[in-house]
């Protein structure tokens, strides 16, 4: 009987796999469950093994029927991702590297700070968008990841800070792999599970997404989900030099981006951050303070200043300290409100850009 039954309505991926039981939707669970004859309610039990306890195989779900168990096992994977590798660093970032079905690896990071803890999950595997800095870009771009496994990401960060007795997540960036951008339906759609009450329940706020700049999606985040809090990878002071380290600027140059980066604000209510890498002879001198402060005067925003995190593999220099400080000093002394970011995990290349594994 369960098997005539079993075989209706499995939903599947755009690859044409069958989807995970993490990558189905509300809609799509409850679908599922009235094609079994099952009661409605479940959608809501399944979902709280997955979101609230974390749950990595069916036999947790022990207030399921044990048909039930069986059932969703025999069509459908649970989703929770496959760990090839853990590593803490001295200062307790962790980073966790998982791999799918193909081979393919993506990564994830927790940063823990005196009143927060931070995830920086992944959007893709690899990234298109070929900036020079940036690890993730010598991958190239291999492929989106699915809302699903955006959640499981978060779920296997909480899931370790509650087995290490450790206090509770707060904060999101998409700050891992990928250009969140390019994969928004499902960056949108994994939100959506994190802000739910009956989801993760964390607060819209907690989430900032980030991007290298591409307008259209900026355009699609301020009238859908102005919500989320956004930072745009500014990363330079004119368009000669980050067209030189984010290619993406010969599309979509510095004026363009800061006017999609006001309208951002304006729909949000909401001060807009504005990262940008420090790399010593190039984004990091007085004149490039000087000109970030013209641009950025004025302007409802933050400004995050990320020191290169530099790698072996990457020929750009980090700055000096006092280099750093200099750059700091000019745009405060513009009265512009700037952070200063400090490097986390940098012993275990998981600060920010260094995020890199290639497929077995
Ligand atoms: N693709 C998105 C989000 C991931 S990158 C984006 O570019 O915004 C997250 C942040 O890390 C970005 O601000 C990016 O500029 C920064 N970054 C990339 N490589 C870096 C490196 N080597 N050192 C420091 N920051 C880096
Ligand atoms: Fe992609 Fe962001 Fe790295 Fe640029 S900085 S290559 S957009 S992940």
């Amino acid at each position: 009987m369960l098997g005539i039954l079993a075989r209706v309505h499995t939903p599947t991926d755009a690859r044409g796999r069958t989807k995970t039981l993490s990558e189905l939707t509300t809609a799509e669970l409850q679908n599922w469950l009235a094609d079994q004859k099952q009661p409605k309610f479940r959608a809501a039990q399944i979902q709280e093994w997955l979101w609230t306890h974390f749950a990595t195989s069916y036999d947790q779900m022990t207030n399921l029927p044990k048909d039930l168990r069986a059932l969703l096992a025999s069509q459908m994977k649970l989703g929770a991702l496959d760990q090839v590798d853990q590593q803490v660093s001295s200062d307790g970032t962790a980073k966790w590297a998982f791999q799918d079905a193909d081979g393919k690896r993506f990564e994830t990071v927790m940063i823990p700070e005196e009143d927060r803890r931070t995830a920086c999950v992944s959007s893709q595997v690899g990234c298109a968008m070929g900036c020079t800095f940036c690890r993730t870009a010598q991958m190239g771009f291999q492929r989106n990841l699915s809302h699903g496994e955006i959640l499981q990401q978060v779920a296997h960060v909480r899931r370790y800070l509650r087995d290490t007795q450790q206090p509770q997540l707060t904060n999101i960036v998409f700050m891992g792999m990928g250009e969140p951008l390019n994969n928004l339906s499902n960056v949108l759609q994994a939100c959506e599970v994190i802000t739910h009450p009956k989801g993760l329940g964390m607060s819209p706020r907690r989430i900032t997404i980030s991007t290298s700049g591409l307008i259209a999606g900026i355009d699609r985040l301020a009238e859908e989900a102005p919500q989320y809090h956004l930072a745009i990878s500014l990363n330079s002071s004119n368009d000669e030099m980050r067209n030189k380290v984010m290619p993406v600027n010969r599309r979509h140059p510095i004026h363009d981006l800061l006017l999609a980066g006001d309208s951002w604000s304006i729909a949000a209510n909401w001060p807009i951050t504005y990262e940008y890498v420090l790399i010593g002879d190039v984004t990091c001198t007085s004149q490039a303070a000087r000109e970030l402060a013209g641009l950025l005067g004025g302007r409802h925003c933050k400004i995050n200043l990320i020191p290169l995190n530099a790698a072996d593999d990457i020929a750009l220099r980090a700055p000096t300290q006092e280099e750093i400080l200099d750059f700091e000093s000019r745009l405060v002394d513009a009265g512009l409100q700037v952070y200063l970011r400090k490097p986390k995990g940098q012993d275990i290349l998981a600060a920010c850009g260094q995020l890199a594994q290639k497929a077995n």
